[in-house]
Parts: structure tokens; C-alpha cells; sequence
């Protein structure tokens, strides 16, 4: 196995479940799995609006195409490496089988930084990474998407690209315009996925009693998984009480938190490539340099919505002691293997009262699921409604969400009170999905 490119946290839950007892076979096919089908890996070349030549590297990692063609986002940010590429593309494997669809797992970008460029130097830089990206991927090979610096004006240069390449309309990227190609709801996939996933954690944990209304909400990121999170709990009664950016958390200083308004005024300020410290209102304070979790007080519910690694060990043990009950990742590997280790031991220890994890190739696979609803939608040349996509996607949180607990029950044996292993549950399903495949 290459241990490059596995989280040990995946490795671990695999060991200590009784999976390849039952299917000893498998030992093998994770071997396989660890090491990626094929690695692209190119130069970007691109004029910036002083008429210079600049250069970005660009990659894919094209995963694992067990299940279908590769899937998984475009990363554009100066810490883009191949390193942390394919830790995130060996997730997406997990994370696309766990959507029930048949999808492979893929994960690509580039180093470039989108802060303080044009528009017109980022489409420059689009149509330049499509100019050598468009020779790997297909509708029925690789199908990218956004994801952290990449949304649907990123998508919308990249596809032009593609089109002029190829003289081809393909459904080979997802995230498009609704008028060209788009499905309805994907903006909103990610977050409303996630609010879905913990909706049904709430409704086991307190015996179908509580829901999200009145639940305080501690929320990182300003981002587009952030916003519709925000929003959908905002819709259902929850309490929003912090968002974040990268240089620091936004705390809703009053009892009501964050109004729709207020998230709506925040995605217009994001697009303005704008910070959260320009919000003109005083019912937040804005503390540089933090992140949210040992901001916030009094919290029932924790999802980290902005980036890997933004929950530490100590931060985890600062959200059980503000009270939080559940934690779900709208980031991918948000949490840090400590901060696992304290929620997982935190479970194991506390039983029924105890904060329950769920791990983002779960909680947040909503994005990717209504991707895979949008590839559908352009393969059979029509468009479903908001209702139509919406129902799917509550649909496919309900399976997945099903699916890691049942898993957890079958595979780990919870002690007596103990809520079942998500982390397990989500590891083993989406594994058992991909090895049996392969
Ligand atoms: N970037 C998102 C993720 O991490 C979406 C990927 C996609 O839609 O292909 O799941």
C-alpha cells in the first residue's frame, strides 16, 4: 500500500472492523486503491493584465474509475500540491460510492492563487489549464468540477475552453450555468446536503424528538458550502452563530445570529473578492487571526465549511465543552486525526450524551451527488426542477446517511448506548462499494 496517500484514519477503521475477516480479498484491493490509476501533471502558462508571463503547475489525479468515470473538483489555491491532491482524490473515491451513483473518484487544480486577480487574468489562467486539461477528460472519462477557488465563473471559462478544444458540447464539467447545462440546486448541493445528513443524526440521537429548530450553530467558512449551510439552517429554525474567512471568525454577538439577509450580504461581498470585515453591522464581532470553535459559546451543532484541517485536537475539546452535541465536515478532511481521536474517544466514553462525528466523505457528499445528477441530466439532454433535484438530493443523504450506520452497526458492533461510528461506518461502506467493483 502507498501510505502517501492514505489518511492512517481510514487504514485504522478498516483494521479494526471486521471487514476483511469477511472479505479477505479486499486487504488487496486496498493495496491497489492506495496507488492512483494515472497522474497528470502539466505547466500553466498565462498572461497576467501587465502583459507578463506567468507560470502555475497543473494537475489531475484520476483516482480510481472502478465505479464510473473519475469525479471530483478543481482546486486553485497556492497550497495546491500533489501531496494533499491525491489525500483528497483517495477520499473522493470513498465519498462518490457513498452517493449510491456510479462514479469514480479524481481530484485536480493548480497553484495558483485567485486572490487579488482580474477577471480577466483568471480567465486567462482558465483557458490556459483547460488548453492541456481537455486532453485527459471526457463525459465518460473525467468529469471535474469546482471546488475551493473554482465555482461556476471558473467552471463557465473552462468549458468555453473545452468547447472551442474539441469542438465538442460535452457534459464534462459540472457546476454549470443553469442556461447552459447546469443542474438546479448544485450551488446549493454541498451545504443543503450537509444540514440534511445532520438532520437525520439529530432526529437518532434524540429518539426522533428534536430537529434542528432552536439549535445554536457554529459554522466556519463564508464560502459557498458555508452560505447555503447557513442558509438552510437559518430555514429550519437553527440559530447561526459564526462564519469565518481565512483571516479570521465572524461571531454573532446577538441571541438571533446571522439572518438570511445578512448571508445573502456576505456571497455578494465574496464575489467582490471582498473580507468579512467589510460587513457593516455591529451585531458580529470580527476576531483576526481565530477560527471560530473557541469563539463561540453555548453550541448544540459544529460544521466546519471552510478548508482541511481546521478543527485541532484542542478545538475539539473546546466544542464539547461549549456543549456541541454534533460535528459534521462541509470541508473535506476539515478535522485534524486529533480532533477524531477526541470526538471518537468522546463517543466510545460518554455514550448517548456524547458529541457524534460525521466525516465530510458523508456529511458532505451532496456536492458530488448532485454533480452526478447533473451529468445524468445532460447525458439524457433534459433538465430536472428544483423540486425534482432537491427530493434526489434529500434522497441520496437519507441512503448515505443509512448506509454508514448500518455499516457501523454490521461491521464495528457498538458497545450497548453507543452511537455508531460514522468515521466507520462511511470508511467501510464506501470502501466495501469500490473494492467489491474492482
Ligand atoms: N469539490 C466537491 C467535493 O469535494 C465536488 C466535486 C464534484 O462535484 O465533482 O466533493
Amino acid at each position: 500500500m502507498d501510505p502517501a496517500n492514505v489518511r492512517p484514519e481510514l487504514v485504522s477503521t478498516l483494521e479494526n472492523s471486521s471487514i476483511f475477516e469477511k472479505n479477505p480479498e479486499y486487504k488487496k484491493a486496498l493495496e491497489v486503491a492506495s496507488i492512483p490509476e494515472r497522474i497528470i501533471q502539466f505547466r500553466v502558462v498565462w498572461e497576467n493584465d501587465k502583459g507578463e508571463c506567468q507560470v502555475n503547475k497543473g494537475y489531475r489525479v484520476q483516482f480510481n474509475s472502478a465505479l464510473g468515470p473519475y469525479k471530483g473538483g478543481l482546486r486553485l489555491h497556492p497550497t495546491v500540491n500533489l501531496s494533499i491532491l491525491k489525500f483528497l482524490g483517495f477520499e473522493q473515491i470513498f465519498k462518490n460510492a457513498l452517493t449510491g451513483l456510479n462514479m469514480g473518484g479524481g481530484k485536480g487544480g493548480a497553484d495558483f492563487d485567485p486572490k487579488g486577480k482580474s477577471d480577466n487574468e483568471i480567465r486567462k489562467f482558465c483557458v490556459s489549464f483547460m488548453r492541456e486539461l481537455c486532453k485527459h477528460i471526457g463525459p465518460d472519462t473525467d468529469v471535474p468540477a469546482g471546488d475551493i477557488g473554482v465555482g461556476g465563473r471558473e467552471i463557465g471559462y473552462m468549458f468555453g475552453a473545452y468547447r472551442a478544444a474539441r469542438n465538442q458540447w460535452a457534459g464534462v464539467l459540472t457546476g454549470k450555468g443553469g442556461s447552459w447545462g447546469g443542474s438546479l440546486i448544485r450551488p446549493e448541493a454541498t451545504g443543503y446536503g450537509l444540514v440534511y445528513y445532520v438532520e437525520h443524526m439529530i432526529k437518532y440521537a434524540s429518539g426522533g424528538k428534536e430537529s434542528f429548530a432552536g439549535k445554536r450553530v457554529a459554522i466556519s467558512g463564508s464560502g459557498n458550502v458555508a452560505q447555503y449551510a447557513a442558509l438552510k439552517v437559518i430555514e429550519l429554525g437553527g440559530i447561526v452563530i459564526s462564519l469565518s474567512d481565512s483571516k479570521g471568525a465572524l461571531i454573532a454577538t446577538d441571541d438571533k445570529g446571522f439572518t438570511p439577509e445578512h448571508i445573502n450580504n456576505i456571497a455578494a461581498l465574496k464575489l467582490e473578492r471582498k473580507a468579512l470585515t467589510d460587513l457593516e453591522n455591529h451585531t458580529f464581532k470580527y476576531i483576526e487571526g481565530a477560527r471560530p470553535w473557541k469563539e463561540v459559546s453555548k453550541v448544540d451543532i459544529a460544521l466546519p465549511s471552510a478548508t482541511q484541517n481546521e478543527v485541532s485536537g484542542e478545538e475539539a475539546q473546546a466544542l464539547i465543552d461549549a456543549g456541541a452535541k454534533f460535528i459534521a465536515e462541509g470541508s473535506n478532511m476539515g478535522c485534524t486525526q486529533e480532533a477524531i481521536d477526541v470526538f471518537e474517544a468522546h463517543r466510545k466514553e460518554k455514550k448517548g450524551d456524547a458529541i457524534w462525528y460525521a466525516p465530510g466523505k458523508a456529511a458532505n457528499a451532496g456536492g458530488v451527488a448532485v454533480s452526478g445528477l447533473e451529468m445524468a441530466q445532460n447525458s439524457a439532454r433534459l433538465k430536472w426542477t428544483t423540486e425534482e433535484v432537491d427530493e434526489k438530493l434529500k434522497g441520496i443523504m437519507k441512503a448515505c446517511y443509512e448506509n454508514c450506520l448500518a455499516t457501523a452497526k454490521e461491521y464495528v458492533t457498538p458497545a450497548e448506548g453507543e452511537f455508531p461510528s460514522l468515521v466507520a461506518g462511511a470508511n467501510i461502506a464506501g470502501f466495501k462499494k469500490v473494492a467489491a467493483a474492482m
